[in-house]
């Protein structure tokens, strides 16, 4: 094989995929890591007994490339599914926004609205043309087939809670990409979602991927902020980080998780979603109620997320002014909830955390080829689907037989 030392640059799920898949075809392969860690988007932190993720995760039903790695890995028994309560928050109330019944009942639409919108969703699952969905926002095209209502009910706050201020101007095919992925993990006649978790966390599944590597006879370099590329001693170097998108043209949003630790069960929701704009998170994710684990010894943990612009003024709040603003919009939520009940709490920032579609995406997605000696194979590519680990392993696929 010719030219074949390889330079892998980043750490998380993607860098690793692409470093053990190089080694299987025979390449030697070395890895570079900025942090003391592996991971990044998916890393983990300790907790009693255990880790977590820094950032919370699962597995959806339909991500059948990350299960077969799962299995490959030997990681089978370690990998189970849940099948979690959703809920939606709006105007005060707490409602079930599970099933197709929850949105029968969903109080803020009148029932003509819940009807459309049950049959919109359904509709679309069978549209495969995403193409004509690319040159027009999701709100333009939502508010055409459901109405001004439905879009500032339900798919405003929800474009919200992914893309802060760029909510109304997303294309349309992002929400088509995710009402059908959605689809596809929930049962028949959708009546139940399930997604999927690792006992030990996502660091089982990091831990595997970093055994193989050494154990083909790839190395692993930690605490490595590489800045110039390519790499002089390797025949080809292979960008896996998302910080080179502004070299694109691209954009990334960042995204705060802050973790409050406490032995209080505030709902039976798993996920739930807030359309109040006061509040200043826009998810709350209950970890234990889809995920529970003995090893956490009766210890809750509840992720507070937003996504928002890195350079905006509240990513500048300290990890105590963030606390304080949080407790008071969890309290609007759960007002049962007192600070005495706050057992710990971990915040965590990532400024690179999800590339932000925009109209015409499918024109500016960059290469994998770069030059001769440089490639780039990274979650901004990812199009149309959004960018979790399985849609991660199929770029990485496709960019293996390219290479
Ligand atoms: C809040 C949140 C929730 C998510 N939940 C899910 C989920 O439930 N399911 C799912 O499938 N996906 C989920 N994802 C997405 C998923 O985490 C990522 O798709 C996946 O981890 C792949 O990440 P990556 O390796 O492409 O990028 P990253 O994880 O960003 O990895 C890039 C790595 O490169 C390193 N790096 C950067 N610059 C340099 C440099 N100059 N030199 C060396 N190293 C460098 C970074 O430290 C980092 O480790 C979620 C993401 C977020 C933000």
């Amino acid at each position: 094989m010719q030219a074949n030392k390889i330079a892998v640059v980043g750490g998380g799920i993607s860098g690793l995929v692409t470093a053990y898949y190089l080694l299987k075809k025979g390449y030697q392969v070395t890895l570079f890591e900025k942090e003391a860690e592996l991971g990044g988007l998916a890393s983990t932190f300790p907790v009693k007994g255990t880790r977590l993720e820094k950032f919370y995760h699962h597995f959806f039903a339909q991500d059948t490339l990350a299960l077969e790695l799962i299995e490959e890995l030997g990681l089978k028994d370690k990998f189970y599914w849940a099948f979690p309560r959703m809920g939606f928050f709006s105007k005060g109330t707490t409602y079930p926004f599970t099933t197709p019944l929850d949105l029968l009942a969903f109080p803020p639409l009148s029932l003509p609205e819940r009807l459309k919108f049950g049959l919109f969703s359904f509709k679309v699952k069978q549209e495969t043309d995403w193409q004509k969905l690319e040159t027009k926002t999701a709100k333009e095209w939502l508010i055409e087939n459901l109405g001004t209502n439905i879009y500032q009910e339900v798919w405003q706050p929800l474009l919200r809670a992914k893309f802060a201020e760029h909510a109304d101007k997303i294309p349309a095919f992002w929400v088509w990409g995710r009402l059908k992925a959605r689809g596809k993990s929930r049962s028949a006649f959708g009546w139940r979602e399930k997604l999927g978790y690792l006992k030990g966390s996502y660091q089982v599944l990091i831990d595997a991927l970093a055994a193989k590597i050494t154990g083909l006879g790839g190395a692993i370099k930690l605490g490595q902020e590489l800045k110039t590329f390519p790499l002089p001693g390797f025949d080809r170097t292979i960008l896996t980080i998302p910080q080179v998108s502004q070299d694109f043209g691209l954009k990334y949003l960042g995204n705060i998780c802050l973790i409050i630790k406490t032995k209080q069960r505030l709902s039976n929701y798993y996920w739930l979603n807030l359309a109040d704009n006061s509040i200043p998170f826009c998810v709350i994710v209950e970890h234990n109620n889809a995920f529970d684990s003995p090893l956490y010894q009766g210890e809750r943990f509840l992720f507070l997320s937003s996504y928002l612009d890195h350079q905006s003024d509240f990513w500048q709040l300290t990890d105590q002014e963030l606390l304080t603003t949080y407790l008071a919009g969890l309290q609007k939520i759960y007002p049962a909830f007192k600070r005495e009940a706050l057992l710990d709490y971990y915040v965590f920032r990532e400024k690179f955390a999800q590339p932000l579609p925009t109209l015409g995406y499918s024109k500016k997605v960059p290469p994998f080829k770069i030059n001769e000696k440089l490639y780039l194979v990274s979650n901004m590519q990812i199009y149309p689907e959004d960018r979790g680990i399985n849609d991660t392993i199929k770029l990485i696929c496709k960019f293996i037989e390219q290479f």
